[in-house]
């Protein structure tokens, strides 16, 4: 059974204790006002708020986005307080073996999430979206120069204090970033909730020196998950996700912020399979190939087929900022 469904973006409804506000937005990548609706959904975590949210494709440049969407300063009413920006899996994703060119140019494949950045020398890292700090504390054990940067205040500090780690509070551009100050910047499942992610991107160009590089990890609905579970898809979490992107539309917009993008590869990501089978099942979709994935077994070797497809559901690009 499908879920309730209350009028589109009722801005009537009031889900928090102060009413949120909403806006439209033209194209985060291109600026044209030219949306086409893709589909509506509700917003995934439980307990929501009932509301239904839209997601369109920019009919010139292709870039799917959230439109309407909550403004930046009240999309923090739907971050519940244990929210986690995307869970992890314990057993972190594999990658995509590096063409040669691109292993010559960034080293041999490897795991970044991991702590694995494929250049052997530790810098200066910047952690955008740095959450928990795991990733800070894993880079600063192997004896990077980290700073983490995460809009929430409460998650900053207990980096800080149970830690030791460096954590600014905000987003960028942030006071206390100077130019040409870190030599890697990392994204990992946070570009896609901000809601100006080429001004985020053209920031993190700015903070890095020239020759440095740019990983960003994040959702693709050019994948066989979206397209068997549309509005059930865990890499939407609606309204959280901003900006939904398809490999092209991730590199479109690193190079207009004026990245050399180089390496982009798949990820598998079995139990993001697993979660959007179980929400499917929750509403009453998906039928029988829902209820297989769910199992474990199944959604793993899944995960494989779209991997070896090339139409996973996360992926990574490693960009550098041109010398
Ligand atoms: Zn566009």
């Amino acid at each position: 059974m499908l879920l309730p469904r209350p009028p589109l973006l009722d801005r009537t409804v009031d889900p928090g204790p102060a009413p949120v506000a909403w806006e439209e937005t033209p194209c985060p990548l291109c600026g044209r006002d030219e949306p086409a609706l893709v589909l509506e959904a509700p917003d995934p975590v439980p307990g929501g708020h009932g509301l239904w949210f839209a997601v369109v494709r920019c009919e010139h440049c292709g870039l799917t986005y959230t439109n309407p969407r909550p403004t930046p300063a009240t999309i923090g009413r739907f971050y519940p307080p244990d929210y986690r920006p995307h869970r992890r899996p314990r057993k972190m994703v594999r990658s995509r073996p590096a063409r040669p060119v691109l292993a010559r140019l960034f080293g041999r494949p490897c795991n970044e999430r991991r702590g694995d950045l494929p250049w052997p020398v530790p810098g200066r890292l910047l952690d955008f979206g740095c959450g928990g700090g795991a990733f800070l504390k894993r880079m600063a054990d192997r004896g990077w120069q980290v700073t983490g940067l995460d809009a929430s205040v409460g998650a900053g500090r207990a980096v800080q204090e149970e830690l030791g780690l460096t954590v600014l509070t905000g987003s960028l551009p942030h006071p206390d970033l100077s130019p040409c100050s870190f030599d890697v910047v990392t994204m990992w499942q946070s570009l896609e909730h901000v809601h100006q992610p080429l001004d985020i991107l053209r920031e993190a160009y700015r903070v890095l020196v020239p020759g440095g590089k740019l990983v960003v990890a994040t959702p693709s609905v050019e994948s066989l998950p979206f397209y068997w579970f549309g509005p059930d898809w865990f890499g939407l979490d609606l309204p959280r996700h901003l900006t939904h992107f398809t490999p092209k539309t991730l590199r479109e917009m690193l190079e207009t912020a004026g990245f050399r993008v180089g390496l982009q590869r798949q990820l598998r990501h079995g139990d993001w399979l697993r979660s959007s089978a179980r929400l499917a099942a929750v509403r009453g979709a998906g039928g029988a190939w829902a209820r297989l994935l769910r199992w474990k077994p199944a959604a793993k070797a899944v995960a494989w087929a779209c991997y070896a497809a090339g139409m996973s559901d996360c992926m990574t690009a490693v960009a550098e900022r041109p010398v």
